[in-house]
């Protein structure tokens, strides 16, 4: 398709710093005026929540995602009410957003995490002249976007620490678009350094993680079809959290649906997030006042990735401090963060599997833990209306019904790599070569 993309005008955005509205270009990831920092929020023309079953997956909320185009074959978050774990919790009425594979219940997220909602958003976002799009990741955002690439022929540069290979499996084989950069012996960290300096070289383009807010709107349609299917909004969200995204973009689209006429009123839910009890920045910075991430190093962070139960919320620079960030939405919705432990973690996998019949990610382990020590406490009442955020689950299904392919690496580059700028440009023009070996871009 070659005709000229139409510029969507159903939106614009606004920073949460200085309140200036632009226009959305598909790319930006900040504002351009020199001040504090602070992310860029949307703001759509559409006032009411009207979902559109004419659309699949979450582009049935396009009237509130910045997108400028639909791809098919796109899932969404299955919302149902739980019968069996709330009695077990002792809830009344608990909500169950499951983001992954369960075909009786309507999930088709086939990577099995509500990582997928975010590439769908992001991938509608982008011109299509944008270049190749980089993705750093450690496990769940990684593998959503080689699924949807892959899918759609999308070109995609995905870096990886070399230890996260074996976890990048997708339905759809990789095919020419979708390289992988290995760094070996590498964290997380080392990968991030990688991919922010190759999205800076001419032809690529950086998908921006938290900042952008393709990435946000995405992840707040588990809310937006939530409210569809419990026809308001829930007195408490919980959900695990390593960057807190999905949870600055449920209370984003909470903001979003007070602002329909006659909800002014409404009161936000009240964010119940969780991590590790072994490494937990959020936790500490909210309940100490603390900032761990200004004394820890990067080793702490190292260790506790190696031993956390859910490695992927080891998040060691989560936003925030940032305008529109964590404490913000935590004080705007008197929220609160707890921690658990790679045991209640465990146990609640194991009941959730037992009582509602599906395999749970160890991250949605430790939100439901959170949750059931949250009830105990009081902290959360009985007769509370609670959403549950499965932010992944399914997969151990998946891999028994369907055939999942690895994806090898383009290039498996040295860690040190990661930090010598100057052979970055080399390593660019050695993927941009590579990828005309197999001239599938036509
Ligand atoms: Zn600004």
């Amino acid at each position: 398709m070659h005709h000229a993309e139409r510029r969507p005008s159903h939106y614009r955005l606004r920073c949460t710093v200085c309140g200036q509205r632009r226009p959305d270009d598909g790319l930006a990831l900040g504002c351009p005026e020199p001040h504090a920092p602070g992310l860029l929020r949307t703001e759509y023309q559409a006032t009411a929540f009207t979902p559109d079953p004419a659309f699949q997956g979450v582009y049935r909320y396009h009237s509130w995602l910045p997108v400028r185009r639909t791809l098919p074959d796109t899932g969404r978050t299955a919302v149902y009410r739980s019968r069996r774990l709330a009695a077990s919790l002792g809830l009344t009425e608990l909500w169950i957003a499951f983001n992954g594979y369960w075909p009786e219940r309507g999930g088709e997220l086939t990577t099995g995490s509500f990582k997928e909602l975010e590439a769908a958003t992001v991938l509608g976002r982008i011109p299509q002249d944008a270049g190749t799009l980089v993705v750093t990741s450690a496990g769940n955002t990684a593998t959503a976007f080689a699924e949807l690439c892959a899918r759609h022929r999308v070109p995609v540069v995905i870096v990886v620490p070399a230890g996260a290979l074996p976890r990048l499996r997708t339905r759809t084989p990789g095919g020419e678009l979708v390289q992988v950069v290995a760094v070996e012996d590498a964290d997380y960290a080392d990968a991030i350094a990688l991919g922010d300096a190759l999205a800076q070289q001419p032809g690529f383009t950086p998908e921006g993680g938290t900042r952008n807010v393709g990435r946000r709107d995405g992840l707040a349609t588990v809310l937006l079809a939530a409210v569809e299917a419990m026809g308001t909004a829930p007195d408490h969200y919980v959900q695990a959290i390593g960057s807190g995204a999905g949870a600055l973009a449920v209370h984003e689209a909470a903001l979003r649906l007070r602002c329909r006429p006659g909800h002014d009123t409404d009161p936000l839910p009240r964010l119940l997030l969780a991590q590790n009890a072994c490494y937990a920045p959020v936790h500490q910075a909210w309940q100490t006042g603390e900032r761990p991430w200004l004394t820890d190093g990067e080793q702490d962070q190292r260790a506790a990735a190696e031993r956390a139960f859910a490695p992927e919320l080891t998040n060691r620079r989560p936003p925030y401090d940032l305008s529109g960030g964590l404490h913000e939405v935590l004080t705007e919705s008197a929220g609160h963060v707890r921690i658990a432990d790679a045991a209640a973690a465990r146990a609640a996998m194991d009941a959730f599997r037992e009582l509602e019949g599906i395999d749970i990610e160890p991250a949605a382990g430790i939100a439901l833990a959170a949750l059931r020590d949250a009830v105990r406490d009081g902290e959360v009442a009985a007769d509370a209306r609670v959403l549950l955020n499965i932010t992944g689950g399914g997969r151990a299904r998946l891999a028994l019904e369907h055939e999942l392919t690895g994806h090898q690496p383009t290039m498996l580059v040295p860690r040190e790599t990661a930090h010598r700028p100057g052979e970055i440009a080399e390593l660019a023009a050695r993927l941009a070569d590579t990828r005309e070996l197999h001239p599938a871009v036509v």
